[in-house]
């Protein structure tokens, strides 16, 4: 049905390497996305640059239950990759433009910005939409970086099946640590969810489901010291209320929080929160004239697809009215 509606150009990516456009939208998370199809459905012309795939994080989102209407009564949920694919069909059908590179740098020439990309684009925009959200944050332990990717990991989905039938560590206490530590316990023979504080951070639904699983052990108050093995993790050593242990395990799953990723705006004067975050308006505008930002990278209560979503919709309706107001027509 969607094909009825929108017509797909898959590679609608732009081959000439400086382009004048209306709108530049940094990432094509959940929030980009959203932004792109309202300001393309606008009649605006958009570029998006994304340097991995569309979908940022939800990528990583096993079912994706929360996000409201996303229910189907004849299966579970459509997970967030099948939801992040229905994203970036939409934004397409109303004919944003991608350009699946890194962007590299983002400089302000009197009321225009100029981005440029890692394949040697130019993009010179008057409106840009921040929408690169957060990435993982490291606990910097011995051991964490030495056995990334042989044991240590930063996404079950990801990783998960590699380790089927084995003994899992998960550290953190948020929603990805709950959400994730559910996903592995389908696959492992165990998993020991740790946390240093006494309680989860994590949504009320999700800490109690946790809690709840019987294939899940809970330790509050330890800490994670060490990671060990030979080629391949096979221990880590904690600290727990008892003292200093050693507990076999053969991964390690790390849910710490998330960075936000502000340094492509670091030298235009955009105010930040104290985590790091831009701070914005109602309106998602920034302290900086024609810069926007939506989702993870914007301070704000609480992180989620449909947060992120939300706000790419109003950064783009605000981007676009900004545009109008500066060129005294309606979006052109
Ligand atoms: C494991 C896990 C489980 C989660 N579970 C849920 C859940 O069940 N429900 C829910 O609602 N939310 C969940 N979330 C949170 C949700 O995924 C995020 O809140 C949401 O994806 C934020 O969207 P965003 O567009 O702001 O940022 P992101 O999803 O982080 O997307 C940002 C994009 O920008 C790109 N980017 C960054 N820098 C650059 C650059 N320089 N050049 C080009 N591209 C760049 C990135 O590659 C990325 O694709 C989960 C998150 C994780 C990690």
């Amino acid at each position: 049905m969607l094909n009825s509606i929108f017509h797909f150009d898959y590679n609608r990516n732009m081959a000439d390497t400086e382009k004048q456009t209306d709108l530049v939208i940094l990432g094509a998370g959940p929030a980009g996305l959203s932004a792109a199809q309202y300001a393309a459905r606008a009649s605006l012309r958009v570029s998006v640059v994304e340097e991995m795939a569309p979908g940022g994080q939800a990528l990583n989102i096993d079912i994706l239950e929360n996000y409201p209407g996303n229910i189907d009564d004849e299966r579970p949920p459509r997970s967030g990759f099948e939801f992040s694919q229905d994203l970036y069909k939409q934004a397409l059908g109303f004919g944003a433009s991608f350009i699946m590179e890194s962007a590299l740098s983002v400089q302000r020439v009197e009321d225009k910005f100029t981005v440029t990309t890692s394949g040697g684009k130019t993009l010179c925009t008057q409106a840009l939409i921040l929408a690169s959200g957060a990435r993982r944050r490291k606990l910097d332990v011995p051991g964490e970086a030495q056995f990334y990717g042989r044991g240590v990991s930063y996404c079950a989905t990801c990783d998960g099946p590699f380790f089927k039938g084995k003994r899992i560590l998960v550290v953190g206490g948020g929603d990805a640590a709950c959400d994730e530590s559910r996903y592995l316990s389908r696959l492992a023979e165990k998993v020991i969810l740790i946390h240093r504080k006494s309680m989860f951070r994590a949504q009320k639904t999700l800490a109690e489901r946790t809690l709840a699983n019987e294939h899940i052990e809970v330790r509050f108050n330890t800490r994670l010291l060490e990671i060990k093995g030979g080629k391949i993790v096979n221990a880590a050593v904690l600290a727990g209320p008892g003292g200093e242990y050693e507990l076999n395990v053969d991964a390690v799953f790390i849910f710490a929080g998330s960075i936000p990723q502000t340094a492509l705006v670091k030298d235009l004067g955009v105010k930040l929160d104290e985590s790091g975050s831009v701070i914005t308006d109602q309106c998602m505008a920034s302290s900086a004239p024609g810069l926007f930002a939506a989702g993870d990278v914007r301070s704000g209560p609480f992180r989620q697809v449909v947060v992120a979503a939300g706000e790419g919709a109003v950064a783009a309706h605000c981007a676009a009215a900004y545009l109008d107001g500066i060129r005294g027509g309606a979006y052109h």
